[in-house]
């Protein structure tokens, strides 16, 4: 295991022991806002929840909505490679399925999921949480988000000592990560959302520079989202772990806001 990988596996643990902390101490105001002194940070899937529930903007969350969302537009999915716990199962759990998911269509190598969605599929599926939140007004984004399940039983343990029935509600993602490979587009709202906003790809990420590139692959095997980054690393299924560039025998690949000479899209 390379030096990143380890730190990554210590830092998870790290980030789940703050968010309890930041629940037992009052700074976890719900699920989706953690308020440290006069800041909000809300998650931007849970502020749009908000507004298209009440029908109305809560101006107190709209300078923490911002710099979230500025922090996402600049840091990418960083968020899902470093703090989420849910995107950390259900990067395990694709592992599992890698050797255990048999394949239904013959010419579906056995090592692979059963379906991989893609951006078409996981927006049908935010428009249609949307489209049920606008007509129930009930908060389907947060009630199936993992991210929220997680949040709100420690924030139940830290107040009350007990756990939600809806804890229960996680076997759903980690069953579903046995059979779809969600590691290029996420399926939750909130990687989904963070997905979109880092997708005109103008902020950090790992850009590779030919010139230095001898196409050895290496960076594709490291790759936990399943990217090739000596071609191409989008932005919106980049989980922004680094693998890829500790894996770079060259140097070839930096992370980089921009870069003249590296690789684009293809
Ligand atoms: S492209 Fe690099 S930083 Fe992005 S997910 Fe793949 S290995 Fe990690
Ligand atoms: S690991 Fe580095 S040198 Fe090898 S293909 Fe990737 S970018 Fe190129």
């Amino acid at each position: 295991m390379t030096g990143i990988a380890r730190f990554r596996k210590i830092f998870r643990p790290g980030v789940l022991a703050f968010f309890c902390l930041a629940a037992f101490l009052g700074w976890a105001i719900n699920a989706c806002c953690l308020k440290i002194g006069y800041l909000r940070l809300v998650c931007p899937a849970g502020f749009l929840e908000i507004v298209a529930i009440r029908r109305s903007v809560p101006w107190r969350l709209v300078p923490g909505f911002v710099f979230v969302a500025f922090a996402i537009f600049f840091a990418g999915r960083a968020w899902c490679g470093w703090f989420c716990q849910a995107s950390f199962i259900s990067e395990k759990m694709n592992g599992v399925a890698k050797g255990k998911v048999p394949a239904l269509c013959p010419s579906r190598k056995p090592h692979t999921a059963l379906l991989t969605p893609g951006a078409g599929d996981a927006a049908a599926i935010m428009a249609g949480l949307f489209a049920g939140m606008l007509v129930f007004g009930f908060p389907l984004l947060c009630i199936f988000c993992p991210v929220g399940i997680v949040s709100r039983n420690i924030i139940s343990f830290a107040s009350s000592w007990c756990l939600r029935f809806d804890l229960a509600l996680l076997a759903l993602p980690v069953l579903l990560a046995l059979f779809i490979d969600m590691r290029r587009v996420p399926l939750c709202p909130a990687g989904l959302t963070r997905a979109l906003l880092s997708a005109p790809e103008k902020g950090m990420m790992p850009r590779t520079n030919p010139e230095l590139c001898i196409g050895c692959g290496r960076c594709r095997e490291a790759c936990p989202s399943g990217l090739n980054p000596g071609m191409h690393a989008d932005a919106a299924a980049c989980v922004m772990c680094l693998h890829c560039i500790e894996a770079c025998p060259a140097g070839a690949i930096s992370l980089r806001a921009h870069c003249g000479r590296c690789k684009k899209g293809h």
